[in-house]
């Protein structure tokens, strides 16, 4: 028995812009479709009939792609001559490339531009079609980001010792600038949940507590000025520059005078927050915990010791110098709520872990006879060891290393504000930037 194929059929004159016609031929079918016979090139054409010809074009990539115009017409665009390309998107406006915004805030802060210096940067990207905000909202923006707390500048009277050891030059009181933000526990609490808003919280797989919360505050000087800052432990590289956040800053060396008359304002604040709740986004409610951190000088400051010179030089304990030097002697209390970060305690620790302490302190007593036995190496063998198991963490994790990277972030944040004339404009400006640098949903890391 044969099959005649069916005649292939053209749709009738009448029904032009019918859907195309399906006949079988032989083994495939054979589509059909109505081409309309063009009496104007589309340069010349109506705008109307040029967008009636797309249409019919859209239909017949759609079927020859069978189902998939994308990949066609990209095809298509990769035959076409790149500058014929290029003049094409031109006119259509697609080469132009806009910075999203809140990005151009941050490539400010990062770059260290200043407003005037952005404003001929945004004019000169204009001319390669590259579009940014507007000052009004890169401001609005920088305002957005500082909501929870007060931004504070003012100049208070610090200490400033003179030069000269001999006395000719005695210690003054001068006015100096000092920046601050308040209250810290709003901006700690802020922080807080924009990283939640960014997903970087971590409990570093258990090591904290879930019910927990870890900040560590910390001061240092350097690059002329001191810093009060805050990190935030519940992130990825916690002593990073990103995640340093200071909220005081005073141009004056940080004795105990000017640490009582600018961050003395804090001690209250940050008591309060030991211990408070943080309700995250899910309801569930984490209790806060606050260190300390700083080099020996500063934390010896903090806790009110004189130094390493002091009858009772430790952080920890009450132990005495001449104690120190004999370990069967003393009663020693250990206060774990304080932490004391050293390199080179993390050094010594690396190379006598545990037993090894012991023994290496044992060979120095009987080698040393007659040598003392200094904080550091005190601290080695009392506190370190317990220390880390206490909390899990080695001393790198609460280390002051972030601290001393802000000195060198600080600098090159002032040179955009050094047009400023007002010192204490000129400050509050340098803290304003760095503020808004380490917001944690910034995208530019
Ligand atoms: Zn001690």
């Amino acid at each position: 028995m044969t099959t005649t194929p069916a005649p292939a059929t053209c749709p009738p004159p009448s029904s032009r812009d019918a859907q195309p016609s399906t006949s079988v031929t032989s083994d495939k079918p054979l589509r059909l479709m109505h081409v309309p016979k063009p009496r104007k090139s589309s340069a010349e054409a109506a705008r109307s009939t040029v967008r009636k010809k797309a249409r019919v074009m859209e239909e017949v990539r759609d079927r020859v792609s069978g189902g998939d115009p994308g990949v066609l017409l990209r095809e298509e665009l990769r035959r076409v001559p790149r500058d014929e390309l290029r003049s094409m998107l031109h006119q259509l406006k697609f080469d132009q490339v806009v910075i999203p915004s809140g990005h151009q805030l941050e490539a400010k802060v990062k770059i260290g531009l200043n407003y005037n210096q952005l404003g001929k940067l945004r004019s000169w990207l204009k001319m390669y079609n590259i579009s940014m905000e507007s000052e009004r909202l890169t401001r609005r923006a920088a305002r957005e980001r500082l909501t929870a707390y007060d931004m504070h500048a003012e100049t208070l009277p610090f200490c400033v010792k003179g030069a000269k050891k001999d006395g000719s030059d005695p210690t003054k009181v001068q006015l100096l600038p000092c920046a601050y933000i308040s209250p810290v526990g709003a901006a700690i609490f802020d922080y807080l949940e924009k990283c939640q808003e960014s997903e970087c919280l971590t409990w570093h797989g258990g090591k904290i507590p879930q019910d927990e919360i870890w900040v560590k505050v910390g001061g240092d000087h350097g690059g002329g000025s001191f810093k009060l800052t805050f990190q935030l432990l519940n992130r990825d590289h916690p002593n990073s520059r990103q995640n340093t956040a200071v909220f005081s800053i005073f141009e004056a060396k940080d004795s105990r005078e000017n640490l009582m008359l600018a961050i003395g304002r804090y001690a209250q604040e940050l008591g309060d927050l030991q211990g408070s709740k943080w309700r995250a986004k899910d309801g569930k409610e984490h209790t806060m915990r606050v260190f300390g951190t700083g080099d020996y000088a500063f934390l010896c400051l903090w806790y009110g010791l004189s130094g390493a010179s002091a009858v009772h030089p430790c952080l920890w304990c009450d132990i005495t110098k001449m104690e120190m030097n004999n370990p069967e002697s003393e009663d020693r209390s250990v206060n774990t709520t304080r932490f004391l970060t050293y390199t080179h305690l993390c050094l010594l620790l690396f190379a006598f872990p545990d037993k090894a302490i012991k023994d290496f302190m044992s060979y120095y007593r009987s080698n040393v006879p007659n040598g003392t036995v200094p904080i550091k190496m005190h601290m080695l063998e009392d506190h370190v060891v317990p220390c880390i198991r206490r909390w899990g963490f080695g001393l790198g994790f609460m280390a002051e290393q972030g601290v001393e990277h802000v000195h060198a972030l600080f600098n090159s944040l002032a040179r955009p504000t050094c047009t400023i004339p007002d010192p204490v404009a000129r400050l509050k400006s340098t803290l304003t930037s760095h503020l808004i640098g380490v917001c944690p949903t910034n995208t530019i890391g």
